[in-house]
């Protein structure tokens, strides 16, 4: 063996024990947070797997791991020896573990573009006057892969928003002292955020105008009275946290004059759009393709050709047919204006184009364009792609990856038994059912894979980039922690599981959408033959 490959060997194997002994942090907080008896019976235990998960990162040059560790044993400090955990330490402590979390897992190895999420950053506060309830609902949220603390009192709550700002917080309007104690602890930190927090409301005993007004006054977005059960509330966290993860306007633009697409490069940028600038208009079929744009702004007059005649082309092609153009001119001339808009355009606008007005012509279109979109090519129960979507993606991936040479997987799920959850708790509940798992799935993949609603319980999901054993061994993660999750349904709770069949794509032969989707469904169908609630691979 070599020097170098020796070296090598041996790095591994000290990389091993760090990885060891960050498992052991991550199981002794998961011993804390789920112990009903006093935590402080772990603080020991916790403080020697800390110092010794510091000393070995120090030793063996891990410094992901070592700065992990010691973000950890300063928070540590603040933890009072034969105390329970002090409930203001939750998120900091959250915080680093997720960190360690994250480099313990990561698999550079296999090339990911991103490890599969386990928790969003930003978490979400629950402070509710019932304890029980907040308990029960922080289970489910992490569940759905959510990072939720619940606070019992006023301060903590400010104090972990100034620290680290949630994407909402699930705010009973009672908390703290009764009456509208909940509201004044909201209208308090409001005043330290630019920006308000979106907060969601509960009551179950005032519904009154003047209370939801008040409410509303300070960041309350939504008002529940009387209130509603978990399954409605972690719904209405979910669209917020999503509100949060709004994709950024992808905007062409094709000038000439490369001072005027430069600065419009700069103000889209500057308003938090992706701008691709190009000032060749024969450029346009490549830019067209490569960058995928949902907004298209033209000059309308370029030498060579007219932003008209370079509209009319965009036009021609199917995946183009609606997207927004825009044109920019010096035009004053109402008629050719109108001229321009009649050959497929949406807006005009004139130089010199204030920045202002730009930006928000681009968000009425984008917004507009997207919504027309989403009705296309989203299923409306669960926001997920729908059949011919999935499968137009299933095609753009595979040529992706032939073109790249990645693998990729696709996956087939049916939920198990679902019938009888019709006939046992009704259809609005099946369809509860539907949307849980959706949200799952969302929260659980990457952002590169696609889901889809495949048919009624059926689901789909492309992971490009993925090897099978990866894909299964992801899919199965998923399987096993939804059949834990508790559906509500009024008194009662229920569980329920699916079946998933994957297919990797066989690249050496070529393998089309369709060959794929039929070796996946074949799959599943073993799955479903082999006694349901399991992951099959499908033969090749
Ligand atoms: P298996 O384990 O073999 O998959 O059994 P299953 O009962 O899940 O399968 P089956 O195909 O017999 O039944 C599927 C049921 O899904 C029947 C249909 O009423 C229900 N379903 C389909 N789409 C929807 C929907 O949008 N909402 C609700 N609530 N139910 C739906
Ligand atoms: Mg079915
Ligand atoms: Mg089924």
């Amino acid at each position: 063996m070599n020097e170098v490959s020796q070296k090598e060997k041996l790095r591994q194997h000290f990389a091993r024990r760090v990885t060891t002994q960050a498992r052991v942090v991550l199981d002794t907080w998961q011993k804390i947070c789920t112990s009903d008896t006093d935590s402080s019976a772990f603080r020991a235990d916790f403080d020697n797997a800390i110092d010794k998960l510091a000393r070995y990162a120090e030793r063996f040059e891990m410094s992901s791991h070592a700065s992990a560790g010691l973000r950890l044993a300063e928070t540590l400090k603040q933890w009072p020896v034969g105390s329970a955990l002090p409930s203001a330490l939750m998120e900091p402590f959250t915080s680093a573990i997720e960190d360690l979390s994250q480099v313990t897992q990561r698999r550079t190895d296999r090339g990911y573009e991103e490890p599969p999420r386990v928790y969003r950053r930003t978490p979400v506060y629950i402070a509710l006057s019932n304890g029980d309830m907040a308990a029960r609902l922080i289970k489910q949220l992490e569940f759905f892969g959510f990072r939720a603390c619940a606070f019992d009192n006023a301060e903590n709550l400010i104090e972990a928003c100034a620290l680290h700002k949630p994407e909402t917080i699930l705010v009973d309007i009672g908390f703290g002292h009764g009456g509208q104690s909940g509201i004044e602890t909201v209208e308090r930190l409001q005043e330290r955020h630019e920006t308000p927090i979106p907060i969601i409301f509960i009551s179950d005993e005032d519904g009154t105008i003047e209370t939801r007004l008040r409410a509303s006054r300070c960041g309350g977005e939504e008002y529940f009275y009387p209130a509603v059960d978990p399954g409605q509330l972690i719904e209405k966290i979910e669209t917020y946290t999503h509100g949060n993860t709004v994709e950024p306007y992808r905007v062409l633009v094709l000038d000439d004059s490369r001072a005027q697409a430069k600065f419009m490069e700069t103000v889209l940028t500057k308003a938090g759009m992706k701008a691709h600038i190009i000032t060749d208009p024969m450029q346009i079929i490549h830019a067209l393709e490569q960058f995928s744009p949902e907004i298209i702004i033209l000059d309308m007059y370029m030498p060579g050709c007219t932003g008209m005649e370079i509209a009319r082309v965009i036009r021609q092609q199917d995946r183009f047919h609606s997207v927004p153009i825009i044109y920019l001119s010096a035009e004053d001339d109402v008629s050719k204006q109108l001229h321009a808009m009649s050959l497929g355009g949406d807006d005009f606008l004139t130089k010199p184009i204030d920045p202002k007005h730009l930006v928000a012509t681009i968000h009425n279109r984008g917004r507009r364009a997207r919504s027309l979109l989403a009705l296309m090519i989203r299923d409306s129960l669960t926001g997920l792609y729908n059949h011919t979507h999935t499968l137009n993606l299933l095609e753009q991936e595979i040529a992706k990856a032939e073109q790249k040479g990645h693998p990729l997987c696709f996956a087939m799920m049916d939920i198990d038994y679902f019938k009888k959850v019709n006939d046992t708790y009704g259809h609005p509940i099946g369809d509860r059912v539907l949307r849980s798992l959706s949200m799952f799935l969302k929260q659980r993949l990457r952002k590169t894979d696609h889901i889809g609603r495949y048919g009624g319980e059926e689901f789909a999901v492309i992971l490009p980039g993925t090897h099978e054993d990866d894909a299964v061994a992801v899919l199965n993660e998923i399987r096993e922690r939804f059949s834990e999750l508790l559906q509500p349904a009024g008194d009662h709770e229920f569980q329920v599981t699916f079946s998933c069949g994957i297919a990797r794509w066989n690249g050496q032969q070529g393998e089309n959408a369709q060959s794929l989707c039929e070796r996946a469904d074949r799959a599943l169908y073993q799955a479903k033959s082999e006694g349901r609630n399991t992951v099959v691979p499908a033969a090749n």
